[in-house]
């Protein structure tokens, strides 16, 4: 059974999931052995699929969300209470969120223009800024939007001439990559998250990928409640109940199979767009600078202006086309209102024009020939 159309709705959708088939046999087979538990073989080999996909002698503990893995990452890191984290401030707010989990303050850092993700220059300023008031950052989170890779040279520079190790948050981003080098193998520790809208989804869950065997076991002991070995419930330490389940661990065991396919398509997505509306005054893309190949995740595009942002998201609406504005950054969300902040104006401006458009790898070429033009007939082409 290849669910590739979302049944219950007729609207064409931002990004759903696209189950490619291979899935169903591995639940059956969880089932078939009554593995079904927070352990068992699809974990392991999910876990193997992934060590193998990156291809860097990374090791991977998988969890039950990305959230979780960036919760365990932190605290991994030894972030405390009343500690400072530098995190970019264009994301989604589950990258920032554990900071709060552990009762630190995050450091928001705004954009460069050229991949939309965290500025060196801001947040090497900032780093300095923060010392001279007495706290040095416990971490960096950065964040590849969209797909695409974040500065991830110069930000490792930075972060060994401070000595701040970066969690990097590609849960966007997997199947990206940057120089030849997958995205996920950047950080100190790197997390994916398999969401329901990400390239590939195992309904809900995460990973947290870190540099050695040692972490990963820590990993997998924090996110088992800390159970010392033996049969005593035996615990020194505060846990969580963090693991992902033998059943999801099968559909992300299906799904690894198709990523750099969904890749291709999601990208074929951004090609159309691109090609199609490009020459329309008012309307860019995002370019991939040299090196960068974005698995282009979401197909974001920029209008002139708000107002003809909302006024397109309506017309597309109206016509039974999903879409959302970009991110809304975190030093603009009510909640981290009283949040350190250095800003020089590119996320928000992002955020005022920026429209993501259906980028499921499910998408028909009719679905896309449609969308454009609607696009098109809303500037008066038809
Ligand atoms: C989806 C997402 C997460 C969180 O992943 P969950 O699995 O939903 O907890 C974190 N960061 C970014 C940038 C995301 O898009």
């Amino acid at each position: 059974m290849t669910n590739n159309k979302s049944k219950l709705h007729s609207k064409i959708l931002l990004s759903p999931p696209h189950m490619s088939g291979h899935e169903q046999k591995f639940i059956e087979d969880a089932f078939e052995q009554n593995w079904i538990s927070p352990l068992g073989p699809n974990v392991d080999s999910f876990e193997n699929d992934i060590e193998l996909y990156l291809n860097q002698n990374r090791h991977v503990a998988v969890l039950n969300s990305g959230t979780a893995a960036i919760h365990l990452a932190l605290k991994m890191i030894g972030v405390k209470a009343n500690d400072e984290v530098l995190c970019q401030t264009k994301t989604f707010v589950a990258s920032v969120n554990p900071v709060k989990y552990l009762g630190a303050t995050p450091v928001l850092i705004d954009s460069e223009k050229e991949t939309w993700n965290i500025c060196p220059k801001l947040l090497e300023e900032a780093i300095v800024d923060r010392m001279s008031k007495g706290k040095k950052p416990k971490a960096i989170i950065a964040v590849s939007l969209y797909g695409m890779p974040y500065n991830a040279t110069q930000i490792e520079t930075i972060s060994k001439k401070y000595d701040i190790p970066v969690i990097e948050d590609c849960a966007e981003a997997f199947g990206s990559d940057l120089n030849g080098k997958k995205c996920g193998t950047f950080g100190d520790f790197s997390i994916l998250s398999f969401n329901g809208n990400k390239i590939i989804t195992t309904s809900g869950g995460g990973a947290l990928i870190s540099k050695s065997k040692g972490f990963k076991n820590k990993a997998i002991f924090l996110a088992s409640q800390a159970k010392e070995p033996g049969e005593h419930y035996l615990h020194q330490t505060i846990g969580y109940n963090y693991r992902m389940s033998n059943i999801i661990a099968g559909i992300g065991r299906g799904q690894i199979k198709v990523l750099d396919e969904y890749v291709s398509l999601r990208r074929r997505n951004f090609k159309y767009y691109q090609q199609s509306l490009n020459h329309i005054k008012g309307i860019t893309f995002l370019k991939e600078p040299n090196g960068y190949r974005s698995n282009r995740w979401l197909t974001c595009m920029l209008l002139d202006n708000e107002t003809t942002r909302n006024n397109v998201m309506e017309w597309l609406n109206n016509h039974d086309i999903e879409s959302r504005p970009s991110w809304k950054p975190m030093h603009l969300q009510p909640v981290y209102k009283n949040t350190p902040a250095y800003l020089n104006g590119v996320s928000s401006e992002l955020h005022r024009r920026g429209l993501c458009l259906p980028s499921g790898s499910n998408l028909s070429e009719k679905d896309l020939q449609r969308i454009v033009n609607i696009i098109k007939s809303y500037f008066g082409e038809t």
